[in-house]
C-alpha cells in the first residue's frame, strides 16, 4: 500500500499516477486519486484492481495543481470502489487517504458520528468524518480539526488530507506507518517511499511519529500535536529515478 501527494505542480495527475506505480511493489488491491484545479474543478477517481484500471478511468479532464493518490491494502472492508481511498466527508469538504489501521474507530464512530451516513466499511472513513464533524461543531479550522482528530485517533496511520474549501494546503501526519516530505522549488510532495518521487526531487524531510505537517507549495511546517513547531533539515538522496 502507499501514498503520494503533490502541491504546486501543473502535471499533478501524471505525478500521482507515476508515483503510485513506483509504490506498487508494496502490494495493493485498489487505487485512487483526488485532484483539485483550484479553479472550481475537482476529481475523485478510484477503482478496485490494478493501477492500470485506475489509469484507464482517469480522463484527460482530470487536471489540477494539488492532489493525493493511494494504493490500498484492505484491512477493514473488501476491495471495492466504495472502500477505496480517497475517502470524503459527508459534507464533501475533506478528502483523506490513509495507510494503516485505526484501532479505536468503532468507539469514535459511536461517540461522535451517530448521525453521519457512512458509504464505506473502512476505519479510514471514520477519520475523515470525524475531522468534518470537529470542523463543523467546534468551529475549527481545517488544521485544528485535523490536529484534534489526531489527538483522538489511536492506531497506525499515514494520512494526507485536502480541504476542498481551501485547496492550497496538504495536511499530513504519521504514526507507525511510513511517510516523508519531498521538497521542491515552488512545489512540495509527500510519499510513503522516496522512490515514488525521485523523478521530481532528491531532497526529503523525515516526519516522526505523531507529528503533523502543513504543506503548501512554498512551505513545510512541521509541528507536534501540542502545536510546538519543529525545525528539521532536508537530506539529499544521490540516486536516479
Ligand atoms: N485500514 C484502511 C483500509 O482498510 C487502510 C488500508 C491500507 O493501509 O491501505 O481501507
Amino acid at each position: 500500500c502507499g501514498i503520494v501527494g503533490v502541491i504546486g505542480k501543473a502535471n499533478t495527475t501524471e505525478i500521482l499516477l507515476n508515483g503510485l506505480e513506483k509504490l506498487a511493489y508494496r502490494g495493493y488491491d485498489s487505487a485512487g486519486i483526488y485532484v483539485n484545479s483550484r479553479t472550481g474543478h475537482d476529481y475523485l477517481v478510484k477503482e478496485p484492481g490494478k493501477i492500470s484500471v485506475l489509469e484507464a478511468a482517469v480522463g484527460p479532464e482530470v487536471q489540477g495543481t494539488i492532489g493525493v493518490g493511494h494504493t490500498r491494502w484492505a484491512t477493514h472492508g473488501i476491495a471495492s470502489r466504495d472502500n477505496a481511498h480517497p475517502h470524503v466527508s459527508e459534507d464533501g469538504r475533506f478528502y483523506l487517504v490513509h495507510n494503516g489501521v485505526l484501532t479505536n474507530y468503532l468507539v469514535l464512530k459511536e461517540t461522535y458520528l451517530k448521525d453521519v451516513h457512512f458509504v464505506s466499511q473502512t476505519d479510514t472513513e471514520v477519520a475523515v468524518q470525524l475531522i468534518a464533524y470537529l470542523a463543523k461543531t467546534e468551529q475549527l479550522s481545517a488544521k485544528e480539526a485535523f490536529r484534534k482528530a489526531l489527538t483522538l485517533i489511536e492506531g497506525s496511520y499515514a494520512f494526507v488530507m485536502v480541504d476542498r474549501d481551501d485547496p492550497d494546503t496538504l495536511y499530513v501526519a504519521k504514526n507507525k506507518a511510513p511517510l516523508l516530505i519531498g521538497v521542491g522549488d515552488g512545489f512540495n510532495v509527500v510519499c510513503s517511499d522516496a522512490l515514488a518521487m525521485l523523478s521530481e526531487t532528491k531532497d526529503f524531510i523525515e516526519i516522526h511519529d505523531r507529528e503533523m505537517v502543513v504543506l503548501t507549495k512554498d512551505d513545510v511546517q512541521i509541528e507536534d500535536l501540542d502545536g510546538t513547531f519543529i525545525h528539521r533539515n532536508s537530506y539529499h538522496i544521490e540516486m536516479d529515478a
